[in-house]
């Protein structure tokens, strides 16, 4: 199989990259991905498959038929940009103001492409159908552009019996694609605690209710939410980014309000963390004569590869690629990803791409989200083969099973 796709991918890889410059150079904002938008659907139809596009938002779905029966496997990527300035001195550098593919969606979105003009040439020994999904707004969390593709049915007719994504990751070497079963990104979600006592002259605690005293408390026993409630086994992170309150150095503060951030790596913890945090700060704020209030807005999901896809993909990839270039992921990351809400859905593999360029270390390598990030180039067709090879290879182990309707 691998040798078939090799030299397809090969014949398409100058296209592939400068497909990948384009989009770089014109990135777009979450929910404006208007142009890039129709860059893919352009390519996708060029191809003959049947295209869908503003399916929820500025989505793209391309859907290719294979003239075998067969399953349905999907090949997801993300096409948004993010609101920052380019300071890579690349002479290839984002044109626009203040925007910036520094997630490497732009990469992500070329490579799903070039997984389509590929698979496309194979229609004809193809097993079943290739469902390709470009969304919007991924960097839109809380709300994300994968609920509403959802909503719209691309994961429908014919109903999606796998699903792979791929995120380019920096702290990998260009070369190596890592992943696990389970969980492999957190979930993200945003605090807000205000808490309220009594204003007072500094010399008279006995006439007020001081807000910064009980915050002090607050933030300790929140700490305990992680070390005393959380199994030492699961992982979470309670963190408080920000925190202000009172006006004068001998006035008691009446109000304190911080911001904070919670992650967790589990649908299950990540549900536990509201009720928990709120009744750690009400209790102590209302034991010490103050109030507290609330707002928890719950993020993106955490990203649960399927066990038996991960373990089975691995293993094949550790086949064709050598078992040094596939890497078992020790430990999920922290950061957020919407892939999670199709991986709610479907059974789904999302992958690591490594993008650090030979030579460079880790230290040295910029990070996603920085205004330096240039993922290497040399990565992109490793991406695409593997993207290939996870839809050809699951449509050939569900041979002849038919569509589910
Ligand atoms: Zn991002
Ligand atoms: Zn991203």
């Amino acid at each position: 199989m691998i040798e078939t796709i090799r030299p397809l991918i090969a014949k398409h890889l100058n296209r592939i990259l400068s497909i990948r410059w384009d989009i770089h150079k014109n990135p777009e904002l979450s929910k404006e991905e208007r142009k890039t938008a129709a860059l893919v659907a352009d390519i996708l139809r060029e191809t003959g498959m049947e295209v869908r596009t503003s399916v929820g938002g500025h989505g793209v779905l391309g859907v290719l038929r294979g003239r075998l029966p067969g399953g349905t496997v999907a090949l997801r990527a993300d096409m948004d940009a993010l609101p920052m300035e380019e300071k890579t001195g690349l002479p290839d550098a984002s044109f626009v103001k203040g925007v910036m593919h520094a997630c490497g969606h732009d990469v992500h979105t070329a490579m799903v492409l070039g997984a389509a003009l590929a698979l496309a040439e194979m229609k004809d020994s193809l097993p079943g159908t290739v469902k390709f999904i470009f969304q919007p707004a991924e960097e839109n969390n809380p709300e994300g552009g994968a609920p509403a593709m959802i909503r719209e049915g691309v994961l429908k007719n014919p109903d999606v019996d796998a699903l792979f994504g791929m995120h380019v990751w920096p702290a990998l070497e260009t070369g190596v694609v890592s992943t696990r079963p389970g969980a492999l990104m957190g979930a993200s979600d945003r605090l807000f605690l205000t808490i309220s006592g009594r204003g007072a002259h500094g010399s008279e605690p006995e006439n007020g209710i001081d807000a910064i005293a009980i915050t002090a408390q607050v933030i300790t026993a929140l700490q305990t939410i992680v070390s005393r409630n959380v199994s030492p086994l699961d992982s979470a992170v309670v963190t408080l980014g920000t925190i202000s309150g009172g006006d004068r150095y001998n006035v008691i503060a009446g109000e304190v309000r911080m911001e904070g951030t919670v992650r967790t790596v589990t649908p299950e913890i990540q549900d536990r963390m509201p009720g928990r945090i709120r009744s750690i700060a009400e209790g102590v704020a209302e034991g010490m004569g103050g109030g507290c209030s609330m707002d928890y807005v719950k993020g993106y999901p955490p990203l649960m590869n399927d066990p038996g896809l991960a373990e089975r993909t691995i293993g094949k990839l550790k086949g064709i690629l050598g078992p040094d270039h596939v890497v078992t992921a020790e430990k999920p990351a922290l950061g957020g990803e919407d892939f999670s809400f199709f991986s709610r859905e479907v059974p789904s593999l999302f992958l690591w791409l490594g993008c650090r360029p030979a030579g460079v270390t880790k230290e040295e390598m910029a990070p996603l989200h920085n205004n330096r990030f240039v993922p290497d180039e040399k990565a992109i067709p490793l991406g695409v083969e593997v993207l290939v090879f996870c839809a050809l290879d699951f449509l050939e182990s569900r041979k002849g099973e038919g569509e589910r309707k």
